[in-house]
């Protein structure tokens, strides 16, 4: 026995087009590495028995199965060799690991190894091309925090799709180290996507390949980092804008947790996608305040201190 699953509906959004045939479904979340929950994170309103690992798989595998994305961007993974990636490709995902170079969770006891990012992708919606685990550098200097980019092609459009995954680097007084460490991983990115010229006029217009980036950030809309983000070259947009009225402003939270030290209830978790090609179809709603409980999460209900971030996308018939 135990309460109900949050109910979440979507928000569709008919740009008029109507020409989604079948629209690549996209989550972001951060599932709490195991390790952490137990050992780090101390969730004061929390029960111990709501963040056992016997509990909090099925509830993390259920959220999964629940919307059943195309391509899934994990944090926090702590159990992927022993859990997430068999259980997955059973299900006909394929899958990149990449473990942070000094994970905390390692100096929990009775800790599974490292924590890092993955990235999962149904192999009937996408051919695989190339993968790399990078370690995000801030001012050149190489950091604690990872990123997995996957290169794909969408089996029914023909269209690449470049997707990245990563996680921040968390706490404040960090600000200028995320805002280096998205640098980083934006210059990065712009290398990969930007396909070779194809004349000698050498214009850069409408050359890049689709980008979806998907992460916890540890930063609010305000931060540089995030600014960064949105104002960068490569014409991002913020999938999650999109459920707001005026489409400009990002949800009230992505987390909502109860430390020693108080209630955090803030936005840090993105869906960043390229807005020349890509457009977003629906959006997954964030649970309400009365959903998520007095004690917040991760609870009984809910494996995670973060919600996850499940959002529709459709090529957009250019090119
Ligand atoms: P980060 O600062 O990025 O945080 C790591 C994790 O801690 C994140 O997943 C973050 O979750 C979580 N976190 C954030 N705020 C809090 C909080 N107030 N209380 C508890 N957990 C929190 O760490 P780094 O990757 O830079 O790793 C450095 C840390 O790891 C240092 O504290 C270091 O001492 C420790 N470490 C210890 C090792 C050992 O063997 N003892 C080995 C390696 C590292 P979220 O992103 O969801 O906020
Ligand atoms: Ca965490």
């Amino acid at each position: 026995d135990r309460p109900p699953r949050f109910h979440r509906k979507f928000t569709e959004l008919s740009d008029g087009d109507g020409s989604t045939s079948s629209p690549i479904r996209v989550m972001q979340w951060n599932i709490l590495a195991q390790a952490l929950g137990e050992g780090l994170d101390s969730f004061v309103q929390c029960p111990m028995e709501a963040i056992s690992w016997s509990r909090r798989k099925y509830l993390i595998l259920e959220e999964i199965l629940t919307y059943r994305p195309h391509i899934l961007c994990l944090q926090e993974v702590d159990h992927y060799y022993d859990t997430f990636q068999p259980i997955l490709a059973g299900l006909g995902y394929s899958s990149n690991f990449c473990p942070k170079p000094w994970s905390p969770c390692l100096g929990v006891e009775g800790n599974n190894g490292p924590d890092g990012c993955a990235l999962f992708y149904d192999q009937s919606r996408f051919e695989f091309l190339d993968s790399m685990n990078m370690r995000l550098s801030a001012m050149r200097i190489p950091t604690n925090q990872v990123a997995v980019v996957t290169m794909l092609r969408c089996r029914s459009t023909g269209r690449c799709l470049c997707v990245a995954v990563t996680h921040l680097k968390a706490r404040s007084g960090w600000e200028w180290f995320r805002s280096a460490q998205g640098s980083d991983l934006l210059r990065n990115l712009q290398n990969l996507v930007q396909k070779h010229p194809t004349g000698l006029t050498g214009d850069p217009g409408a050359t890049y390949i689709p980008l979806l980036i998907c992460g916890d950030f540890n930063a609010i809309p305000t931060e540089e980092v995030y600014q960064r983000f949105a104002g960068s070259p490569l014409g991002l947009e913020s999938a999650y804008k999109k459920l707001s009225q005026d489409g400009l402003t990002e949800p009230e939270y992505t987390t909502w947790k109860i430390r020693p030290t108080g209630e955090c209830c803030s936005t840090l978790d993105y869906i960043w996608y390229s807005q020349d090609s890509l457009r977003v179809d629906a959006v997954l709603h964030m649970p309400t305040e009365e959903q998520i409980g007095p004690n917040r999460l991760p609870s009984f209900s809910y494996p995670s201190d973060h919600l996850s971030l499940v959002c529709d996308l459709s090529f957009k018939e250019n090119e």
